[in-house]
């Protein structure tokens, strides 16, 4: 094939125990999916959940799997972390039960949401869309997938995010409103999910900025820690 430039490289994660990569296609984003997180930004009870997008090749490949290093994105004075369970598909489809979307599920990883807080809430208050705020480069630093087959459904466990050693988010993954299998199902009546799509399943409460110089160490039970220190911006 012919291209008028060339074709851009597919976005892959690293697998745990293996020299395989995990190609990915999509990735969905659920927003308050953690009811003090939610109280947090401002809101209450069981709604619906809702979804935001990142391009995939927003994702930070974090290529030795444990550590790696984002540059403090342009425009904004308060970049923020999330941590979150990413579950990643291996098959998909319209209008899935949540058996299906459960069966969907190939693996896990540990995800950062980073966020350009002020530029998000720039964007809710004048109704506008969130890209800004949410799909920058670099914006979704991503650990290795480890297979559900060898560790098994992540329902429990804690989850943690520390700033230079100092716990800023601690919670359990049991606190999710909406299970992952449930907004899977749910998102898959709007978008007819493939192969390779993940999804961030939504940050607990203690959300906050990071600086310029900081290590951001994620963890959930079961997935080990994610690493990544902020570095000065680019010029
Ligand atoms: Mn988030």
């Amino acid at each position: 094939m012919s291209t008028i430039i060339p074709v851009p490289p597919v976005t892959t994660l690293a697998v745990a125990g293996s020299s395989d990569r995990f190609p990915v296609r999509r990735v969905y984003c659920v927003g308050r999916n953690y009811a003090e997180h939610a109280r947090e930004m401002g809101f209450s009870g069981r709604e619906d959940p809702f979804f935001f997008c990142k391009p995939a090749d927003a994702i930070l490949n974090v290529l030795d799997g444990t550590s790696g290093a984002m540059a403090y994105p342009p425009k904004t004075s308060n970049l923020h972390y999330e941590v979150e369970l990413a579950v990643v598909l291996t098959s998909g489809g319209r209008n899935l039960t949540v058996e299906q979307a459960q069966d969907a599920i190939w693996g896990y990883a540990i995800a950062l949401d980073m966020t350009r807080r002020d530029l998000q809430g720039d964007a809710k208050k004048q109704g506008r869309p969130w890209e800004l705020g949410k799909a920058f480069d670099q914006s979704a630093p991503i650990g290795p997938v480890h297979a559900r087959a060898d560790i098994g459904e992540l329902a429990a466990g804690a989850i943690t995010l520390a700033v230079d050693g100092v716990v800023q988010q601690s919670s359990d993954l049991s606190q999710m409103i909406w299970s992952p299998a449930e907004a899977i199902a749910y998102l898959s009546a709007y978008f007819e999910l493939q192969p390779g799509d993940i999804i961030l399943t939504g940050t607990p409460e203690g959300v906050g900025p990071v600086l310029a110089g900081q290590t951001m160490t994620a963890a959930i039970e079961g997935l080990g820690e994610l690493r990544v220190q902020v570095q000065e911006q680019a010029v």
